[in-house]
């Protein structure tokens, strides 16, 4: 199991694998966010929030909410809006320990224009 936490530890995120890639995406929010974000689905992540709480964020046509920790405000997931139908979840790599993650290849997803990954 692969353990993650905002930075006051009020949010904790446990999955049992790894993706082999994270996303690195360059759109006008995760570029701010500097989130680096692994797609799994909402049965593959046991996300516990303490007392302080989360709120989220959406923007755009409101399909992505941006959660993060009402405390520390570290953004530690993403899921999308009930409408959508999908169960994606994505987790914030960067809530995990650096050592953790090293397996996982970046790949670079230019969000912000062509919606294609750049890296290749
Ligand atoms: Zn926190």
């Amino acid at each position: 199991m692969y353990q993650g936490q905002c930075h006051c530890g009020n949010v904790r995120l446990t999955i049992a694998r790894l993706t082999e890639t994270a996303t690195r995406c360059n759109c006008s929010l995760c570029h701010r966010y500097g989130a680096l974000w692994g797609y799994l689905t909402e049965s593959e992540v046991e996300i516990q929030v303490g007392e302080s709480g989360t709120e989220y964020y959406s923007h755009g046509d409101q399909c992505i909410h941006f959660h993060r920790c009402k405390r520390c405000g570290c953004v530690t997931h993403y899921s999308l809006a009930p409408a959508s139908g999908s169960d994606r979840l994505a987790v914030n790599y960067s809530m995990f320990s650096a050592q953790d993650i090293v397996p996982v290849r970046i790949r670079l997803f230019d969000g912000a224009d062509t919606w294609q990954f750049i890296d290749e």
